[in-house]
């Protein structure tokens, strides 16, 4: 049983409603440019997707970004930021806070219909105060509709990378879509996914038959994995990316754009959100080691909010709600650092 609840509008009706400025799209377009040029390897400059777990509240993430905005007029000849505006999050057991998307308002239930307004409105300001378009995740494909336009870079979660329809959606994004490795760490299954995003595609979206060209920007992102005993076992190592690259080298059919980003938190960390400074230092370290391993690996993931750490409730200003991250001073630090060494 399925009870209707709130009838959402389509996404080009939503689009009509909260258009985006031609200024601001000419934003997007231009960070779209840097970000798949640094994929492309037509760039050594290093993508960093930076930001809150999740994006539970505006007011926080427009300050955040602002001091972004700020931080990259320093770093911009070395890094290419986007910063992580994550309006859905997916739940290891499906149930508790979705995300703006499904949730508004945190403390409040479910509104679709008004979480979809908020994170467009969210996403055009975050364009119009920082100069940088965003992040998210896309845990739902048809949703991604609704914010197309105004994201730099997208997610395929650990949850999500052996779906069939995050797979085939991904192949028509021309963005760069970084799919994680599923969390059981399987190198072949996130293999496999790259591929399929790589390849060109027939299916049913949005009620049409549509064809896509295949993304040669999908890449894959490492978090760590968990084992069958629910423990933490990271994957940022030297001897667990190189054998990431071998996964690219022997890919039946070939694959294009090799290249990896580490998400310095979740199963990497084991969610002890200071190891994320720690982690960075060794893969730069190992980026100066070895020709191979510099090619390959283009930049992080990092997850940085105004206060460190992470609350149950919205109660302290700039905390997550959901995954614990780095706080400000630690992020602009970390930043200066990882351009430094770019
Ligand atoms: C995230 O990036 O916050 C996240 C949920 O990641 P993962 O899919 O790797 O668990
Ligand atoms: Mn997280």
């Amino acid at each position: 049983m399925f009870q209707r609840q709130i009838e959402i509008p389509t996404f080009e009706e939503i689009r009509a409603e909260q258009p985006v400025k031609r200024e601001l799209a000419a934003i997007k377009q231009e960070r779209d440019e840097l970000a798949k040029d640094v994929i492309a390897g037509r760039s050594d400059k290093l993508l960093l997707i930076i930001g809150p777990c999740s994006a539970h509240e505006s007011a926080p993430v427009l300050e955040y970004v602002k001091r972004l905005s700020k931080l990259n007029e320093k770093v911009k000849d070395k890094l290419v930021i986007v910063p992580r505006v994550y309006t859905a999050k997916p739940r290891t057991r499906g149930v508790g806070y979705k995300g703006m998307f499904s949730q508004p308002d945190p403390e409040h239930k479910e509104d679709t219909l008004k979480g979809i307004r908020m994170i467009r409105s969210l996403l055009l300001n975050v364009i119009e105060e920082s100069g940088l378009s965003a992040a998210d995740e896309m845990l739902y494909p048809e949703n991604y509709a609704y914010v197309e336009d105004l994201l730099t870079y997208v997610a395929v979660g650990a949850r999500s990378s052996e779906n069939q329809m995050h797979r085939l959606v991904s192949s028509g994004i021309e963005l760069p879509v970084g799919i994680k490795n599923s969390t059981g760490g399987s190198i072949p299954v996130l293999i496999n996914s790259i591929f399929a995003a790589q390849s060109a595609q027939v299916f049913k979206y949005h009620n049409y038959q549509v064809q896509t060209d295949g993304n040669p920007y999908a890449h894959a992102v490492l978090r760590g994995r968990v084992d069958n005993y629910g423990n933490d076992i990271p994957n940022y190592h030297y001897e667990t990316v190189m054998q990431v690259i071998e996964g690219y080298q022997n890919a039946e059919g070939g694959l294009k754009n090799p290249a990896v980003i580490i998400d310095a938190n979740h199963s990497n960390s084991g969610k002890r959100f200071r190891q994320q400074i720690r982690i960075v230092e060794e893969v730069m370290q190992n980026r100066s080691y070895d020709a191979d391993f510099k090619k390959i690996v283009k930049g992080f993931m990092i997850e940085s909010f105004l206060v460190e750490g992470c609350q149950k409730h919205d109660v302290v200003f700039g905390q997550s709600i959901t995954d614990p991250c780095l706080g400000w001073e630690d992020t602009e630090r970390l930043v200066l650092e990882i351009a430094d060494k770019a």
